[in-house]
């Protein structure tokens, strides 16, 4: 049955103008070796395992409990922050972001970020009706004056670091000078930190315009999951609680994310072997003939000369290898590279090498 199709609904000028944000591929398990949208290669912690099955055989009749406490504790205890009240859950890194959209940026205001960089916040400004500017990186990597100029309808600034696509850091002595010429509050996006050697945790407790996002989805292995967290000054936490859904983690995730952050010698394990892998992955892409930008994340962009970067990502996704093409426009275009195991990074290196003797 056809269904109809109506064209009188008045949906918000925003939201029919916008164009939606595009994930990488998910295809089913099993078919592509995977390394496009940065998950990590490895199972989760064991002790994660073990708490979803508790909590599976818990009250799910009952709704989960709305401040996920035993999480923002054992955060806060992982993290060496002074209590829970520094730490709101999320729906992943990506609620989190919406709700200091939602909190921060009214209709017409703007925030901004650098570019090339993580595009989901153009669109979570969009949603909002707001205006969105992007300040470009300079060649290498490095953030122009422009980034830290303040201006009155300007109310959030959003620096993902490390960086994604490029994997490249801001220091945190750059990030509080930054956050001092500001007028509005500058989110690092740590969705990558742990694989990098530094992080802004302790910035954010000398300031208060400066509030951190980290997710589970990438060293913790839990991208399917979906967890997230800020860290923020506790009033500010207690201020963006009031806009969250009542319950927007669910009561087997908070159990999962809880065991998570108790696994702490699991994740050093598991960074020293992934940062290893990409280590190898950087050299032998150089080897490759590729420009290579040295990554403090767990994933590696890269370019080539022949400028052949969607046909090399065609040719991988024909052999069942899925890596990320990306195209940002003038400034150019090239590939990300997720750190998969040894054997994945060895096969991906493999197909590559037949891609360059096939294009060039
Ligand atoms: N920030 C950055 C920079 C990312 O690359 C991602 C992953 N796409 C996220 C945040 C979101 O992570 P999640 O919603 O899985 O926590």
């Amino acid at each position: 049955m056809a269904l109809p199709h109506c064209t009188d609904l008045q949906f918000r000028p925003a939201l029919t103008q916008m164009k939606p944000y595009a994930p990488g591929e998910q295809p089913p398990p099993g078919k592509f070796i995977k390394l496009n949208t940065n998950e990590n290669p490895f199972p989760p912690p064991p002790a994660v395992v073990r708490a979803i099955t508790e909590a599976a055989n818990g009250p799910l009749n009952r709704y989960p409990d709305p401040l996920a406490t035993s999480f923002r504790r054992a955060a806060a205890e992982a993290l060496g922050l002074p209590g829970p009240e520094w730490v709101l859950a999320g729906n992943g890194s990506d609620e989190i972001l919406t709700l200091l959209v939602r909190g921060f940026v009214g209709e017409s205001q703007s925030l901004r970020l650098p570019t090339p960089s993580y595009i989901l916040y153009r669109t979570l400004a969009d949603i909002q009706g707001a205006k969105w500017e992007q300040v470009a990186f300079t060649e290498d990597w490095q953030l122009p004056a422009e980034f830290r100029q303040p201006r009155e309808d300007l109310r959030l600034v959003l620096l993902p670091n490390p960086n994604s696509p490029s994997g490249t850091v801001v220091p945190p002595s750059e990030i509080e000078s930054i956050a001092d010429s500001l007028t509005c509050p500058l989110v690092v996006d740590e969705a990558y930190a742990d694989f990098a050697e530094e992080n802004c945790l302790d910035l954010v407790q000398r300031h208060e315009r400066i509030l951190v996002t980290r997710t589970l989805s990438k060293s913790y292995a839990l991208a399917g999951v979906r967890f997230g967290f800020l860290v923020a000054q506790p009033h500010v936490i207690a201020e963006l609680t009031k806009i969250k859904d009542s319950y927007n983690c669910d009561a087997i995730s908070i159990a999962a994310a809880t065991a998570a952050m108790q696994s702490q010698t699991w994740l050093a394990d598991v960074v020293t072997s992934v940062n290893c892998t990409r280590a190898r992955l950087e050299t032998e892409l150089a080897g490759l003939g590729f420009d290579v930008v040295p990554s403090h994340a767990n994933f590696v962009w890269c370019t080539h000369p022949s400028g052949e970067h969607r046909a090399i990502y065609e040719f991988l996704k024909a052999n069942q290898i899925l890596v990320r093409y990306m195209d940002f426009g003038d400034w150019g275009d090239g590939l990300r590279i997720s750190v998969g195991t040894d054997d994945q990074i060895d096969a991906c290196l493999l197909m590559i090498q037949r891609a360059l003797a096939k294009l060039t």
